[in-house]
């Protein structure tokens, strides 16, 4: 996730626009591993101020997860604001929140994926309308209707009766 930056180092002040779009590693988090589906792509602005680059973009990424209702693997695209200001390591300082590059060239990469991993949510849906898996015999309810839930009433209405005729026999 590279950006060459030449010739906004010459031009103090002038944003250039950029695009980049590329297939990510999978990455660890959590105790887990993230594999991405597709290309990423970030696509914005960069500036030098003559001192730190500032990139303004707008991230687009998808990765493979499971429905947290059904269980069915999924894609989910995350599309995200992506802001962060980079500096030469000597002007860096222990309370600023820059990150660093050298040379002619912004690694976005470090600052990408932080973004990311606190953009990506802790549960997906497939579909706001996934109607999970039965709690009973654990059937996918997307894919039908298992007869559980009639047995259940029954069950639950039975319960009743019983609950009615303990109270007529006091
Ligand atoms: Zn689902
Ligand atoms: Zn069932």
């Amino acid at each position: 996730m590279i950006v060459s930056v030449n010739e906004a180092l010459r031009r103090v002040g002038e944003p250039f626009p950029f695009e980049w779009e590329g297939q990510l590693e999978p990455q660890n988090f959590a105790g887990k591993t993230v594999v991405f589906a597709g290309n990423a792509k970030l696509a914005g602005t960069y500036v030098y101020d003559g001192k730190t680059f500032r990139v303004d973009a707008e991230a687009s990424v998808s990765y493979e997860t499971v429905c947290a209702r059904c269980g069915e693997p999924m894609i989910q695209t995350l599309t995200f604001p992506f802001s962060e200001r980079f500096v030469r390591p000597m002007f860096k300082t222990e309370d600023d929140e820059f990150y660093t590059y050298e040379g002619e060239k912004l690694d976005l990469s470090t600052a990408f994926f932080d973004n990311f991993f606190l953009e990506m949510p802790m549960t997906t849906v497939c579909s706001e309308s996934c109607r999970g898996l039965c709690p009973v015999c654990g059937m996918n309810l997307n894919r039908g209707q298992c007869s559980c839930s009639e047995n259940q009433i029954d069950a639950r209405l039975s319960a009743l009766e019983s609950l009615l005729n303990d109270h007529k026999e006091v």
